[in-house]
């Protein structure tokens, strides 16, 4: 087991190490949104994960729902995991050559994931798939690309383009630095509007190489892709010749152990995407991501085909070893049912407590991810699509979201965010957590 570390003592503030930070740092963060730019305030500079808890340099402890945004389905400092790191570290940090357990974690992937018969590693998401597009390029000799409004798919240039989350959060619907000409073709289409992407291939369809979806888009919040869009997406692809690129470094292992393409394969019997992306869970924590497909078109890849992707750290073997021993845990019997129930259960509470206090919410999730909304008005459905997610209660969302941190809750710093539970988190966390959002709630309403 893990050794029990004492609470850190406060040795310096969140503050003074944000100004600090800010001298040498853009903004203070390596990644935007940690900057609470769009909730205002103070980021939380933090010392130390155990379990569902973070303690911050204040040595304020949290309940984790942010799990390093997406990674710690274990929560921090899983025993089995940690040890396995540890072991691989003493047997070398990195070696720029083929090693036993990048074939286990391939194996491993593989094995879970029908649609995939091999698959690459690499070490983000963004790399995953970027290089995901250029294998659907070059397996198709098709220069077009469709991704939707809202959806993320990480920072290559070409995907820069109405994407969710962290540029939602700063109001760009695109990057300074991407030349027009870099995303001349990409076409973004709205979530889920079915016409709209039948009128596109009906126009365009033989330029089409591939269509990214995030199928239960979490970079702008919570939002499903309807099996309908999804169904009807699957049937043009077939018909015009593109590829389907489901983008599961969010999703993958994440909302069900066959990834959000299982839960999609339940209402559409046989269904399968054609490219699969993967991040976070994959590396329990450390830098891990990986694309895989059918070996037909996996045979495209250097060195085997014309397109090109490398990494010296790709497949690192500490790396690799993190992200084997999280899916030696997460493949056992049972681990998707208690995790999916506690999520839920986050969920109807939050819910309850808002009816309860009659503030119009609404919330869903599926495995360990979730979401939620402050609507305009009760009845109000989940939003479909982007522009309906921008026109939630974005002041309240951030009210909300201080007066949880205020409690020792941790949630997204923005509304566009989704949500995590891990394994460690225990029924009491979730009440604690519900009762915070009770009092929050009611003084929201007064
Ligand atoms: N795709 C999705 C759906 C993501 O949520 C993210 C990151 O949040 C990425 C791609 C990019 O992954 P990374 O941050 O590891 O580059």
């Amino acid at each position: 087991t893990t050794p029990c570390l004492p609470e850190p003592r406060a040795v310096s503030t969140n503050q003074a190490l944000f100004e600090r930070a800010q001298l040498s740092i853009p903004g203070g963060v390596n990644s935007p949104v940690r900057a609470f730019r769009a909730v205002g305030g103070t980021p939380r500079f933090i010392a130390r994960a155990q379990g569902p808890y973070m303690w911050d340099a204040e040595g304020q402890r949290y309940i984790d729902y942010i799990g390093s945004w997406g990674p710690m389905i274990l929560g921090h400092g899983h025993p089995a995991v940690l040890d396995a790191v540890i072991r691989a570290a003493h047997e070398g940090f990195s070696f720029g050559a083929p090693t036993e357990r990048e074939v286990e974690l391939a194996e491993e992937i593989i094995r879970n994931v029908p649609s995939i018969e091999q698959v690459r590693l690499v070490s983000s998401g963004t790399e995953a798939g970027m290089t995901a597009i250029r294998l659907a390029r070059g397996a198709t000799g098709r220069s077009k690309i469709i991704k939707f409004e809202g959806c993320y798919h990480g920072h290559a240039d070409a995907l820069l383009v109405k994407a969710g989350s962290g540029l939602a959060t700063f109001g760009h619907p695109t990057s300074a630095g991407v030349p027009p000409e870099v995303v001349q073709h990409t076409l973004v289409l709205e979530f889920n509007n079915i016409e709209q992407i039948e009128e596109t291939f009906k126009a365009q369809g033989g330029d089409i190489a591939c269509v990214m979806i995030e199928p239960i888009a979490g970079n702008m919040n919570f939002v499903r892709a309807s099996v309908p869009f999804v169904k009807r997406i699957r049937e043009l692809c077939d018909q015009y010749g593109a590829l389907f690129v489901f983008d599961e470094v969010m999703t993958g292992f994440r909302v069900a152990l066959g990834s959000a393409q299982s839960v999609y394969a339940r209402d559409i019997p046989g269904f399968q995407p054609d490219i699969s992306v993967f991040g976070k869970v994959i590396g329990g924590g450390m830098p891990l991501a990986a694309f895989g497909s059918s070996r037909k078109i996996m045979q495209n890849l250097a060195p085997l085909g014309g397109v090109y992707q490398a990494g010296t750290l790709s497949g690192n073997p500490v790396a690799t070893a993190c992200g084997l021993a999280t899916l030696k845990e997460i493949t056992k019997p049972g681990f998707y049912e208690a995790l999916g129930a506690r999520t839920q259960a986050l969920v109807s509470g939050l819910t309850e407590a808002a009816k309860a206090a009659g503030v119009p919410f609404v919330g869903d999730s599926e495995g360990g991810m979730f979401g939620f909304f402050f609507t305009n008005h009760a009845g109000e459905g989940l939003p479909q699509n982007y522009n309906v997610v921008m026109a939630t209660q974005k002041e309240r969302f951030n009210r909300f979201f201080h007066g949880m941190l205020d409690r020792g809750v941790y949630l997204a710093p923005a509304l566009y965010e989704a949500g995590f539970v891990s394994a460690s988190h225990t029924e009491a966390d979730i009440a604690a957590t519900v009762a915070a959002a009770a009092d929050v709630l009611r003084i929201e309403a007064a």
